[in-house]
């Protein structure tokens, strides 16, 4: 699976925001973009006025890294949300955040998406009671996600039933069993995601 290899951090300082890519070092004094609030590389301090085209490209990059999908992945996405009923930016929208990988992270069994996409890779969960390692997977209302038996007692996991978690509406969780179930597919107010969508399908529909 192809996937990006180089430092995450210098992804925020591009986008000049916190797209929360390393778990709780984002939450701490550590974070690039509290200490080093400008771009990266020479000209990073320098300032740019942005054309119409570079917004809606910064928008599309600062979504698929968000989610952590590279070009491929995040047009293909983009090209099935189009073919869907529907205002296509929140299909899209809607779409990226129920990835299995991202509701793994949503439900707080993992500290970042990327963390939570390697979990589900390494076959750390159940889906519906049946083994799952597809992280890219599209989650359905009433679908229940469970940390499989076998993972239950690693260090990891014991580490989540300690910790409060807090989860968006749509989701339900029970630490001390680590199942958490999609009660309902989001709705676009429901989703947090600091991204204007519209950017992305003007875009895309060039
Ligand atoms: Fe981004 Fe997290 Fe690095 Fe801060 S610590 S710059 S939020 S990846």
């Amino acid at each position: 699976m192809a996937r990006y290899t180089g430092a995450n951090c210098r992804l925020c300082r591009r986008e000049g925001q916190k797209l929360f890519l390393k778990g709780e070092r984002c939450y701490s004094s550590k974070c690039a973009i509290d200490r080093r609030s400008y771009a990266p590389g020479q000209h990073g301090q320098a300032r740019k006025k942005m054309s119409e085209y570079g917004l809606q490209l910064r928008e599309k990059q600062k979504a698929k890294r968000f989610y952590g999908l590279l070009e491929t992945q995040f047009r293909n996405l983009f090209e099935k949300a189009a073919k869907k009923k529907g205002i296509t930016g929140e299909n899209l929208l809607i779409m990226l955040e129920t990835r299995l990988d991202n509701v793994v992270f949503r439900m707080g069994f993992a500290s970042s998406r990327k963390e939570a996409r390697q979990l589900v890779t390494h076959g750390h969960f159940t889906l519906n009671g049946k083994k799952v390692d597809i992280p890219s997977l599209e989650v359905k209302a009433g679908d229940v996600i469970k940390v499989k038996e076998k993972s239950q007692n690693s260090p990891k996991f014991k580490e989540v039933k300690e910790m409060a978690i807090s989860v968006p509406s749509w989701i339900t969780v029970d630490v001390e069993k680590l199942e958490g179930k999609v009660v309902a597919i989001p709705r676009r107010e429901e989703i947090d995601t600091p991204i204007a969508e519209h950017l992305i399908v003007e875009l895309y529909s060039k």
